[in-house]
């Protein structure tokens, strides 16, 4: 195996070679030039998609450019998500300080936009200079009457998780103050689900067709009334568990909101998703519903998928994506159309995920915390993958080795999420690796 930084040594595991744990949640090394993101974009990603609340960015103009309108979070209403404002710090306001910029700032767009609450984020020029942003966030709340949030991360202070769990924190900052929705006694909340190229619609669709009331989508399709009415389901349903299992904790603390973990990708999991969801409630009737619509999600579905099946039979996939849970159903679902996992990685799984992943793999599959692009390059060689499954960091590794890829971050245009999303996903695996362009470029 190529040679990689000693103190990474814990961090990359070969199955059925390497008797040790993987060890997650570390630091990353100097030096390694991570994939992973700062702890600004980790809060700006989870918030992101409350479409009815401002995003200021308060810091250099640079920070804002990342996550201006790159996601692919849907919104059925309003679209102030898509906007990345920013105050545009620049040397004078390190000298003299930006709170006066963050004032204004906030009072022309509050006036503007009209936003239901407002999200401001403090950056890492602003953890240096000292800006007192929760203190000009108090002051235009009482002014403006809309809650006006401090969202402390600046990048530098940690890891993208991190910035995870301050976005919960400032968005449990909302929980439990309205309570004018009207809520059925079959009411859940979906946490973790982005609504990337609509996903939150197809889940919405089958929990409809069981009798459940999606009281709040957290943040997908989100909105600050529904977050604000959040503490009244009586369930929490939490997906991409990196993210936002910090609010269901908090939750279930101080409302006594119970919460199972799900995954939406895949036949598999999408059905426990929707069999667990019906056996909390205890609802004989909401277990048929679930029963006759997952017979006939599957009916439709097994066929459709078979032709992709035979084509993919044997061919190898590199997976290295953001939470552990959504690489776990990954290699479920890539098992279903033929394939072998022979890389596994995440920006942001802990020991105990990687323990659940290293159970799922096969012999001989690479598993990597916080990897880098030399490593993961390394890997594909050696490995011979056929595929590479991540975001938009990862794409040019793939291209560069000649090998197909397969976008499964925030910033796809396509669902894979639901039965539909499988069908989906194993039709864009199939037009990737079968592609005829790989005839004409060389693999490296
Ligand atoms: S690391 Fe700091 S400067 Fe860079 S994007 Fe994050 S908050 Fe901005």
């Amino acid at each position: 195996m190529a040679s990689f930084l000693k103190e990474r040594e814990n961090q990359i595991v070969t199955k059925g070679k390497d008797s040790k744990d993987l060890v997650g949640g570390k630091r990353s090394a100097a030096g390694s030039v991570s994939q992973r993101a700062c702890v600004f974009c980790g809060s700006r990603v989870v918030l992101y998609p409350i479409a009815d609340a401002l995003h200021l960015v308060h810091g250099p103009i640079g920070c804002a450019s990342y996550t201006w309108d790159i996601r692919g979070s849907m919104s059925s209403g309003p679209e102030l998500h898509r906007s990345s404002f920013s105050t545009d710090l620049r040397e004078k306001h390190v000298i003299f300080g930006g709170e006066k910029q963050l004032y204004a700032a906030l009072h022309e767009l509050i006036d503007k936009h009209q936003p239901k609450a407002a999200f401001v984020y403090s950056t890492c020029i602003v953890g240096v200079i000292g800006d007192d942003v929760e203190s000009v966030c108090k002051r235009v709340t009482k002014e403006k009457g809309i809650p006006v949030i401090a969202v402390m991360a600046e990048g530098f202070q940690g890891t993208k998780k991190d910035g995870y769990k301050i976005a919960c924190e400032a968005m449990f900052s909302l929980v439990g103050t309205d309570e004018s929705k009207e809520v059925s006694p079959f009411s859940i909340n979906i946490l973790g689900d982005f609504n990337l190229a609509g996903e939150l619609w197809i889940l919405t669709e089958y929990y409809k067709r069981m009798g459940v009331q999606i009281l709040a989508s957290i943040t997908g399709d989100g909105r600050v009334n529904d977050v604000q009415n959040a503490h009244r389901a009586k369930l929490n349903v939490v997906q991409c568990s990196g993210s936002m299992m910090h609010l269901a904790k908090l939750m279930k603390e101080k409302f006594g909101i119970p919460f199972i973990k799900v995954s939406y990708f895949g036949i598999e999991d999408m059905s426990d998703a929707l069999y667990e969801v019906a056996s909390f409630f205890k609802n004989e009737e909401m277990t048929e519903s679930a029963r006759s619509l997952v017979t006939d999600e599957l009916m439709r579905l097994i066929p459709a998928l078979e032709p992709y099946k035979r084509a993919l039979q044997g061919k190898k996939a590199a997976i290295y994506v953001g939470g552990a849970f959504k690489a776990i159903s990954l290699v479920k679902a890539l098992r279903l159309i033929g394939m072998k996992t022979v890389i596994a990685g995440t920006q942001t799984g802990n020991t105990e995920d990687y323990r659940l992943l290293q159970a799922i793999c096969d012999d001989g599959c690479i598993l990597v915390d916080d990897s880098n692009p030399v490593e993961l390059s390394e890997f594909v060689k050696l490995t011979g993958a056929d595929l590479f499954i991540g975001g938009v960091k990862e794409r040019p590794i793939a291209y560069k080795l000649g090998i197909g890829f397969c976008d499964h971050n925030h910033e796809r245009k396509l669902a894979l999420a639901g039965y539909e999303g499988m069908l989906n996903f194993a039709k864009e695996v199939y037009d990737t690796v079968m592609s005829p362009v790989w005839r004409f470029t060389k693999r490296r």
